[in-house]
């Protein structure tokens, strides 16, 4: 069935807002999550909230809780979850098995300065991991792990082209072995990987379209990979912009005026907060007070693809 604008989409898409409760939310994640939501809901479809807590240092739960509170308040409704990453130790457990027999596995034994030394990555450029671990025999790693030499696991990746359609980006191509190298899965303080959790999670919670920033793009080759060894899915995945602040650097949750209160004090009414972050990231013409609800009734993905395409950063202000 079809329903809603869009002739990019034909199925009801699944979505997601995954926030990391790692302190207030930015104008940066607003938007992100709004995106998210238009894109769903213009098919009919529906949003899935997943807490994305797995870093035990720097997840709160009081932020979990004060996020729920501000999607609520911008008109941002969920319609499953909220699902906690932490309590999902078993599924990534049993994906990191099931990954270890489908493609070489192995620990890493290299520190933050190993990894540096070996790569310091141009401006744009990513490290690349050299492979420093992949060819230590058991003795060695035995040995490393008997000085008390705490490991990572990375999978290794194959060379050769793996190629996506982006919903707002198009065609991407990449190679693993040249663009990232193995990565890790499971780290070295035993906590598992961002990407093994991703795609655990997007598959059992059904999400059929990951929405986030373009930031992540060079992330969904890895998250893509993964999901072929694991038999799973891949989603469709869309790409939007990232807010900047004037200094061109990535809106942080550290930049006070970009910060949800101040956000709210500065524009009054949550609808007129939700119409200016949609005026500035090409979601409506005008600048004036929406709620996300509103914002609907006009959405057209195609529209919306034309405007992001391309589009790295937007200056928020
Ligand atoms: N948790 C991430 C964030 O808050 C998003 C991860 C994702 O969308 O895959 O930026």
């Amino acid at each position: 069935m079809t329903c809603g604008n869009s002739s990019i989409v034909k199925a009801l898409l699944k979505g997601r807002f995954a926030p990391s409760p790692t302190g207030r939310m930015h104008a940066g994640n607003i938007y992100a999550a709004l995106c998210s939501w238009l894109i769903a809901k213009s098919t009919g479809g529906s949003i899935v909230l997943r807490i994305d807590d797995l870093d035990p240092d720097r997840s709160k739960p009081a932020f979990a809780d004060q996020v729920m509170r501000d999607f609520e308040q911008l008109g941002l409704f969920w319609d499953e979850g909220p699902f906690y990453q932490q309590r999902r130790e078993e599924a990534y457990r049993a994906a990191f098995e099931r990954i270890s027999e489908k493609a070489p596995v192995y620990p890493c034994f290299c520190t933050r300065a190993d990894l540096h030394a070996s790569s310091a990555p141009h401006l744009g450029e990513r490290n690349v991991y050299q492979g420093t671990c992949r060819h230590l025999t058991a003795a060695q790693r035995t040995e490393r792990q008997q000085e008390g030499k705490s490991c990572a696991w990375r999978v290794q990746v194959p060379d050769g082209p793996l190629s996506f359609q982006d919903l707002l980006q198009g065609p991407q191509t990449s190679n693993l072995a040249c663009d990232c190298g193995d990565f890790v899965i499971r780290r070295a303080d035993h906590a598992f990987g961002y990407h093994l959790a991703t795609v655990v999670d997007d598959a059992e919670q059904g999400i059929n379209c990951v929405v986030r920033g373009i930031d992540l793009l060079s992330s969904t080759p890895q998250q893509i990979y993964l999901q072929r060894l694991l038999g799973l899915e891949t989603p469709s995945y869309g790409h939007i912009p990232l807010l900047v602040n004037v200094k061109g650097k990535r809106l942080a949750k550290r930049d006070k005026d970009a910060a949800l209160d101040a956000l709210l004090a500065a524009h009054q009414t949550p609808e007129a907060l939700v119409g200016h972050i949609a005026y500035i990231g090409g979601l409506q013409e005008e600048d004036q007070p929406a709620s996300p609800q509103q914002l609907l009734q006009a959405f057209n993905l195609e529209k919306f693809a034309a405007k992001a395409k391309a589009r790295y950063a937007i200056t928020w202000q």
